[in-house]
Formats: C-alpha cells, sequence, structure tokens
C-alpha cells in the first residue's frame, strides 16, 4: 500500500507532491502551461483511491470530451476495475448523469440542425435576415445568457436590438417547452434550479467527497455555481487552471472565478508550480514574452529544466501553396506534430496538400471541412447542376443567389411536371414554368446558359463565371450589407475555393475531390503522426513540433473577435493573445511560427503579436497596394496609400462611384493608366478591385481601405 504510493509521487517535484498529498479541504493550483497540473489533478485521484477513498465519492471534470477520456485511459492502465465506477467527463456530461438519476427520464436533446431551423424560421416569420452567421450568434447569445444564468424575463432591454432578442429567446424556450426538448444549456441550468432544492444539494453533497476540476479559467458562472455548491459540505475542491490560458471569454467564461474561491473557502489552499516540463529554454522564453504584454493577469515565475533547443523559428512563403508545401517537407521524419490555425479555413491549403500526398493526419472534430462553409457550398451547388441537372436541392440552393426572384415554392412542383411530360432535366424546363414575368425567363435562360458553360471550363475557370458572369458575388455584397456581417469575413470563402479550384481540370474533379475531403474527415484516423486543429481546441494537449500557420493581422486579432463595445475592447485583445500563447505552449522542442507574405493573392500584414514575439515587420508603407480615389483639379488620381496615410489624410476624398472601365486615371506612383475592368461590378460596390493598365503593365489594386473610411 505504502510503496504504491511511493510510486505516485516518485517522480513529482515537491510543489506537485504537496498538491498530490494535500491534506482534505479546498485546494487551488495555480501554474504556467507544461508545469503538470494535470499530472497532477490525475495523480490525486489515483492517490484518494489508493487512501481508500470509494470511486464514487470522486467528480473529475475535464473541459473536453477528449481530454476525459485521455484521462480515463490513464486511470484505467493503474486501476481498470475503479475508472468505471468514476464520475469522469464535462461539466455537461456530469451534470446530465446527475439529472438522469433525479428525473429518470430528460427530455431529447435539440439538434444543432433543428436548434437553426427554429431560429430561422423565427426570424423569418419577422421577415428578419436569416442567415447562418445571425443564427449562430443568436445561438451564441442564448449559450452566454444560459451561462449567466439570465433568462427572457430579466434581460436589459433599453435598446432596441435587445428587444428583438429577448423575444427570440423568449420564443425559443417557449417552442422547447411545448415539444419537451432541452438544447445543452440547459442542462445547466437545470442542475443549478435541481440543487435549489435542499434534499437534493445534501444528497450530492454527500456523495461527492471529493470534486476535482482541470483547467478551472475556463468555467462560467452557472457551473461555478454548482461547483461551489456541491462542494460545501467536505469542502474538498480541488482545481487547477492558469489565468494566462482563459480562451473562452466569448463564451461568458471568466477567470476571475480563480481569485474569488479566497472568499468562498477562506482555509483554502496554495499551491504554485512553476517548473515547466514541456518545453525546451528557448520555447518558454518566447511565450513569455508574449503573454508579458497583458495587464490583466496575475504574474507568475516560470522556469524551465534547462533544455536547450532549437530557436523557434519563422517561415515566410510567399502563399498559402508555399506554406503547405514547406510544411510538407518536414513530415517525413516520423516527429508527431501538430499544424494549428486561428480559423479553420485558414487549414484549407493544408488539409488538401496531404489528402492529395496521401500523408494521415487527424483533424479536431466539431470543425468540419472547408468545403462544407455555407459559400462554398453554394458555389458547388452550380457546379453539381452543370453534370446532374436534375439535382433539385442544389437547384433550390442557388437559385435565388443570386435573386431570380422565384419565391413562391411551387414553381418546383410545375418544375417537376414539366420535365416529366417532356422527359427533360429541370434544368432545362425552367425557363417554361407557367406564370414567369419576362425578364425573369431570360434571367433563367442565362442562368441554364451559364451553368451548362460549366462543363467546358477548368475548375478555376468556372469558380469565376459563377462568382462574376453569374453574379453570385452580387449576392455575397447584398447578404453582407443586408445582414451588417463583416465584408471581408463574407468574401472568404468564396476566395479561398478560387485557390482551391487552381488544381482541378474541370468542376467535376473538384466536386470529388471535395467528396474525398469530407469522407476523409468522416472517418477517425487511428494515431496519425500529424494533427490538425485550430488554437482553441489545442489547449491541454503537447506535440514534439508545433507550426503555427497565417498568423496575419486579420486573424490573429481577429476580426470579428473584436467586434465588441469600445470598453471590452482591451479584454477582447488580451484574449486573443491568450491564444497565441495558448498555441505556442504546445511545442515540447520545436516551434515553427509560418507568416506568408500573400493570403488569397493578396499582400497581408503579419499580426501586431508578433512584433511582440520579436518578428522584424515589413515597412507598412511599402506593404499596402490598397489605394484611395481623389480628384484634384478634375484629375482622377489614384493613390497608393498606407493605414497610416490614411489615418492622417481624412480629408481625402472618395469617389468609388466614378470609376468605369476606359477611364483615365492617374496614379501617383505608376501615372497614368487607363481601367480595364472593375470587379465585381461596374462603378458601384465598394471593396472591389480596379485592373489598371499603364504603358508596360497590368495592374491590380483594391478598394478595401478606402471603404473604412467613408
Ligand atoms: P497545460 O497548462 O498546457 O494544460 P499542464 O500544466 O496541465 O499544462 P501537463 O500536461 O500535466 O501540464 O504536463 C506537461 C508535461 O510535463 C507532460 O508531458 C507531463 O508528463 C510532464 N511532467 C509533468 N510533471 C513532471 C515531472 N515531475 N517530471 C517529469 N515530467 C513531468
Ligand atoms: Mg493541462
Amino acid at each position: 500500500f505504502g510503496s504504491t504510493i511511493e510510486l505516485l509521487l516518485d517522480d513529482l517535484n515537491e510543489a506537485q507532491r504537496e498538491a498530490v498529498t494535500a491534506a482534505d479541504g479546498p485546494t487551488v493550483v495555480f501554474a504556467g502551461p507544461g508545469s503538470g497540473k494535470t499530472t497532477v489533478l490525475t495523480r490525486r485521484v489515483l492517490y484518494l483511491l489508493e487512501k481508500g477513498t470509494l470511486p464514487e465519492q470522486l467528480m473529475v471534470v475535464t473541459f473536453t470530451r477528449a481530454a476525459a477520456k485521455e484521462m480515463k485511459e490513464r486511470l484505467a492502465q493503474i486501476m481498470p476495475d475503479k475508472v468505471n465506477k468514476m464520475m469522469i467527463g464535462t461539466f455537461h456530461s456530469l451534470f446530465l448523469l446527475m439529472l438522469r438519476e433525479d428525473f429518470g427520464r430528460i427530455p431529447s436533446f435539440l439538434s444543432a440542425v433543428e436548434q437553426k431551423e427554429w431560429i430561422r424560421e423565427w426570424l423569418a416569420g419577422k421577415e428578419l435576415p436569416a442567415d447562418d452567421e445571425s443564427i449562430s450568434t443568436y445561438l451564441n447569445q442564448i449559450g452566454l445568457c444560459k451561462g449567466n444564468l439570465i433568462f427572457p424575463q430579466n434581460l436589459n432591454v433599453q435598446k432596441k436590438s435587445n428587444i428583438l432578442f429577448r423575444d427570440l429567446y423568449q420564443a425559443y424556450e417557449e417552442k422547447k417547452k411545448q415539444f419537451h426538448y432541452w438544447d445543452y444549456d440547459d442542462i445547466l441550468v437545470a442542475t443549478y434550479r435541481q440543487l435549489q432544492n435542499p434534499h437534493i444539494l445534501a444528497k450530492w453533497q454527500e456523495r461527492f467527497k471529493y470534486i476535482l476540476v482541470d483547467e478551472f479559467q475556463d468555467i462560467n458562472r452557472v457551473q461555478y455555481d454548482i461547483i461551489i455548491q456541491l462542494s460545501e459540505k467536505h469542502r474538498c475542491l480541488f482545481v487547477v487552471g492558469d489565468d494566462d490560458q482563459a480562451i473562452y471569454g466569448f463564451r461568458g467564461s471568466d477567470p476571475t472565478y480563480m481569485y474569488k474561491l479566497k472568499k468562498e473557502f477562506p482555509e483554502l489552499k496554495q499551491v504554485i508550480l512553476s517548473i515547466n516540463y514541456r518545453s525546451t529554454d528557448e520555447i518558454i522564453h518566447l511565450s513569455d514574452q508574449l503573454i508579458r504584454k497583458n495587464k490583466k493577469r496575475q504574474k507568475k515565475l516560470r522556469q524551465g529544466l534547462g533544455t536547450k533547443g532549437a530557436s523557434p523559428e519563422w517561415l515566410e512563403p510567399e502563399d498559402e501553396e508555399a506554406e503547405s508545401n514547406q510544411i510538407l517537407s518536414y513530415l517525413s521524419d516520423g516527429v508527431e506534430t501538430a499544424i494549428l490555425y486561428r480559423t479553420s479555413t485558414q487549414a484549407r491549403s493544408m488539409v488538401d496538400a496531404l489528402i492529395r500526398k496521401g500523408i494521415p493526419f487527424s483533424v479536431s472534430s466539431g470543425e468540419g471541412s472547408f468545403y462544407k462553409r455555407w459559400q462554398v457550398q453554394d458555389i458547388l451547388a452550380y457546379f453539381r447542376l452543370a453534370y446532374q441537372p436534375n439535382d433539385l436541392d442544389s437547384l433550390v440552393r442557388i437559385m435565388n443567389k443570386p435573386k431570380r426572384y422565384l419565391f413562391n415554392e411551387r414553381w418546383i412542383d410545375s418544375c417537376w411536371d414539366l420535365a416529366r411530360r417532356s422527359d427533360r432535366t429541370l434544368l432545362d424546363v425552367l425557363p417554361e414554368i407557367p406564370g414567369l414575368e419576362h425578364y425573369q425567363i431570360r434571367l433563367l435562360k442565362e442562368m441554364r446558359k451559364m451553368i451548362m458553360r460549366l462543363k467546358e471550363m477548368t475548375a478555376l475557370e468556372g469558380v469565376h463565371l459563377i462568382r462574376q458572369e453569374i453574379g453570385y458575388d452580387r449576392f455575397l455584397e447584398k447578404f453582407a450589407e443586408e445582414t451588417g456581417n463583416d465584408r471581408l469575413l463574407v468574401f472568404e470563402p468564396a476566395e479561398e475555393l478560387l485557390l482551391a479550384a487552381k488544381y482541378w481540370t474541370d468542376g467535376q474533379a473538384l466536386l470529388l475531390h471535395t467528396e474525398k475531403v469530407e469522407s476523409y474527415m468522416k472517418k477517425p484516423h487511428p494515431k496519425p503522426q500529424v494533427h490538425l486543429m485550430t488554437f482553441h481546441k489545442s489547449k491541454g494537449l503537447e506535440f514534439d513540433r508545433v507550426f503555427l500557420i497565417g498568423l496575419h493581422a486579420m486573424f490573429l486579432p481577429h476580426r470579428r473577435s473584436l467586434q465588441v463595445p469600445e470598453h471590452r475592447k482591451q479584454d477582447a485583445w488580451e484574449e486573443e493573445r491568450r491564444l497565441l500563447y495558448v498555441a505556442i505552449t504546445r511545442a515540447k522542442s520545436e516551434l515553427y511560427l509560418s507568416i506568408s507574405k500573400m493570403r488569397q493573392g493578396k499582400k497581408l500584414s503579419p499580426s501586431p503579436f508578433l512584433k511582440e514575439l520579436g518578428f522584424k515587420m515589413p515597412d507598412k508603407n511599402m506593404a499596402a497596394d490598397e489605394i484611395a480615389v481623389t480628384h484634384e483639379r478634375n484629375i482622377v488620381t489614384v493613390h497608393q496609400i498606407s493605414q497610416s496615410q490614411l489615418k492622417s489624410q481624412p480629408q481625402l476624398r472618395f469617389v468609388h462611384e466614378e470609376v468605369i472601365p476606359g477611364m483615365r486615371l492617374r496614379h501617383s506612383k505608376l501615372g497614368i493608366g487607363t481601367v480595364v475592368k472593375v470587379t465585381p461590378l461596374a462603378g458601384t460596390v465598394p471593396g472591389r478591385k480596379i485592373q489598371l493598365r499603364f504603358e508596360n503593365e497590368v495592374k491590380t489594386l483594391h478598394y478595401e481601405l478606402a471603404r473604412q473610411l467613408r
């Protein structure tokens, strides 16, 4: 007996041992990445069991299901018979087990698809934009409310938009009740309410003598309240965490709960771990340099084991394709490697390259492939129609993208009918549906003709045709405008598809490839050497070699994360910095930070965080190729300008509307040129590209920045 405990403690340092063997009572272990927090938590479970605690008396909370699985596996190696009797899992899964015991039966869970469909219906009923982006935002907001125990009746509705949200939230809750459904966050709320019953609370307090929580910095209000209540009797709450790794603030998590524990439990024992066992000195040093810049944090001492390794390296490939190729060249030596990115679209090039090469890899679950993005699905639907002109789903999908004013769903029946009677395809008979206006017939005939042309083109030409001539970009423009979504982010998947399409001879080859990617991602791949995941998903994990890709300004801090009220900007900025910190600290011995010069054919600036990491930033004034157009004494001049110039010259007048092909413009550096092409629309849409022909060259210039100033 004694010797087993010896074994459990043998390889730990003094502070770790102190934590593992802490006497009964509340304990918090506070420490940076790689210092053994999760290790200590696991050992403590074993230690308690070894000391005679019954497995049923333990509740162990992990942040993800994957982490729970890993912990069970570790425990099963040592005490296989006890693992199944222990409560190990995420907050949601453990609370669900408790509710099942109390209630017997729990309502069914609303699937993510149904959830979205409900919101869509409600919004459509109010004639409000019901796109995927807005729906996700609303659902996120509902989750945020539940995490903070805010219900429709106690929402602050001073603003008009809040009234809309309250009504939606209320309708959603009522509909769930009516149909006996729950969503996943109802588990938290129901558990909280259930514990208001003193008998039930007493029962669970009695049962769970020891409660252990990993990644405590990402706990939210309702989870915190429940955990505190459950541990009030035995007071043996053991939590580990790191405020520098709190990255779920946008979901209502709040690392300050870690400091509040002292108020709940004045006798709280605190253990600080300061040795990092994971990474080389070079990696620790680099990550310190970054996190030091955050103002809201508790300073920690962090020292390495003194392992010297290679210096972290900057990779500066030309574009994303060069980036993928460069990374591929590292993969042949069998070293376990992670490729991490801020958003999943950024993995597209890497995934395609791995699939083409046949190198096995894993992608963290829930991410879905790039080809599932709705913009991509829309464009692919056009291709699919070219090859399967009877594909109704595709036809319905693209019918009003751009608007062709065919809204009444009855056209589907007429279309089927006509096709069947005349033995032709749906696409073919479309313009013959009864009751169409002249202009609609013209639109549909044009659409049909263009879709047929897709078969004679390369995939790249096809994407261009769909976006420009068929007018899909027009739909995206309108969509961004009407929903108030960030234009750049709305267009991003469509831009990425242009790059992806380059490889394929025709639309059919592209479609085949997308199916291959889909089915690859759905299958589990046991123990591959290469792991792809977002920064968020990498939390708690470690890899010998880590690549961080796509470290551009637009992604880090991510544009969307900064779309918050002014007083929350600083916090949002710091959370993005922590996210990069989490990603960097996953590396054990090799770290590569990759920042391609171009992305989606455009020059992009490096993330501002890179400067803090010692990256030599390129000269801003040279990098920009955004332009502004001004009138001076009746001569139209195009200026190549940088961000800082834009800020200092608010008096520039922007006259987008007047730029049309054939017009002669003077470029401030390149001289006089003729406008060859304005995409996507002549004249009116900001954010477009203009192609200018000069004496010796044709140059494409962008409008993005000019728009922001208007
Ligand atoms: P994170 O904050 O990233 O979740 P963590 O603090 O949970 O990190 P662990 O994952 O528990 O850290 O440990 C990091 C690595 O260090 C693991 O590989 C672990 O096996 C190793 N390790 C922890 N403690 C020791 C020790 N005393 N001796 C040797 N290796 C150790
Ligand atoms: Mg950990």
